[in-house]
């Protein structure tokens, strides 16, 4: 097989896990794999030279943060490299660049354009393991350039995609995906399978494990992903291809989103546009609105309620206001102390009452649903935050996922 290992900054958070990782990756060679690995920064390491960059500028020039911020995965790429070498294996180490990943001109933001394997494919003929700085490419003009925080996932998929590996595995300190947040519900369980889309949906379960943009880019590329810990040799939760998974559980895992806030506006002016020019200078400002509600009243005016995100809740304010200065809106109300719990799986496509249920049981707790959004594979409720732990718990438990 030909396999990419991604390891993550805990993974090779010092040197002795860096040798632990040429462990793993030898014996991943020795079993008869060709292995191409992709590093992190050490962790730590680029907040690090984030400050050190502060030290001089609040807002460095972002060229000059990409050249620095790149040097943490090259850092490890290289240590990696020599204890492989050391250990026997015959390895090499490559920047994005000499991996051929090229970017558009977003300094610090970049997104994957392009990639040419061939130096890849020729080191892999020679039978070597090679080592790639993860989290950096180079642009058009040959700059060096950095993907986002945590790309480093981004490179291994794009990297997977590009070679068609067989297998993207991610490493980092947890096992894989759970059913739930076990420090919510100890009695969560790991996932053997889940496909791309409720990957996607469960992203708040994911986060510590991967970037969202990454299960995007795996779905697209058709990349077999696999998240599992480096300290372990526990299986991890294969992400993949709805196709490829035999037995679709009904629900595959309860989602909680603490980060949310809703905003309440009344008296909305009752005419055709309203919704598209509120909702329009939201977007034009980068807020993305999640859940949407409008009543009728009985009056020429409506009610909208809809969430935002609490660290976009203050620009959706001075949005909110311009709308009440002249005259659309007559009154608003903010709560951020909600919170969302979802309900995802494929399974929901095939089944009825599945909602159903999940009202049931907010009922069966005295939980009132503030806000209800559904998609073909996800029940979302908004809930008030104090609920937000029983909600997940009553819902794990009645959706049977501790079974
Ligand atoms: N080192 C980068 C970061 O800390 C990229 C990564 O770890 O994936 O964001
Ligand atoms: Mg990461």
């Amino acid at each position: 097989m030909l396999i990419v290992q991604k390891f993550g900054g805990t993974s090779v958070g010092d040197l002795d896990k860096i040798q632990n990782v040429a462990r793993r990756v030898a014996v991943t060679k020795k079993n008869g794999n060709d292995v191409i690995v992709v590093v992190s920064a050490m962790s730590g390491e680029t907040n690090k030279l984030i400050e050190f960059a502060h030290y001089f500028s609040q807002n460095p020039v972002k060229e000059s943060m990409d050249m620095l911020l790149s040097s943490g995965e090259r850092v490890t790429a290289a240590l990696l490299c020599i204890a492989l070498n050391e250990m026997g294996v015959d390895a090499v180490a490559l920047t994005g660049r000499q991996a051929g990943i090229k970017t558009d001109s977003i300094h610090t933001k970049a997104r994957i354009t392009d990639i040419d394997p061939s130096l890849m494919q020729c080191e892999i003929k020679q039978n070597k393991v090679i080592v790639v700085a993860g989290f950096q490419g180079i642009n058009e003009r040959g700059h060096v350039t950095t993907l986002g925080r945590g790309g480093s996932d981004l490179s291994a998929v794009a990297i997977a995609g590009s070679i068609k590996a067989d297998l993207c595995e991610i490493y980092t300190d947890v096992n894989g995906i759970y059913t739930t947040d076990p420090r919510i519900e100890p009695k969560a369980k790991k996932l053997d399978k889940i496909s791309y889309d409720e990957m996607l949906e469960l992203a708040s379960l994911g986060a510590k494990v991967l970037q969202n943009r990454s299960v995007e880019l795996a779905k697209k590329l058709n990349v077999n992903l696999v998240t599992r810990s480096s300290f372990t040799d526990e299986e991890g939760t294969l992400i993949t291809k709805e196709e490829n998974i035999m037995e679709e559980p009904l629900v595959s895992g309860i989602a909680l989103d603490k980060n949310q806030a809703r905003i309440s506006l009344f008296g909305v002016k009752d005419r055709p546009g309203i919704a598209s020019d509120i909702f329009t200078s939201l977007a034009s400002d980068n807020i993305n609105v999640d859940m949407i509600i409008q009543t009728v009243g009985h009056d020429d005016s409506a009610n909208l309620d809809f969430t935002v995100t609490i660290n976009e809740l203050n620009d959706a304010k001075s949005i909110v206001n311009k709308f009440i200065s002249n005259g659309d809106i007559t009154d608003v109300s903010y709560d951020d102390s909600i919170c969302k719990v979802s309900v995802v799986g494929v399974g929901m496509k095939s089944h009825t009452g599945v909602a159903a249920r999940a009202f049931v049981t907010m009922a069966k707790e005295n939980i009132n649903i503030l806000m209800i959004s559904t998609s073909e594979i996800k029940v979302s409720m908004v809930v008030s935050e104090k609920y937000a732990e029983l909600a997940v718990r009553s819902l794990h438990s009645a959706y049977e996922l501790d079974k």
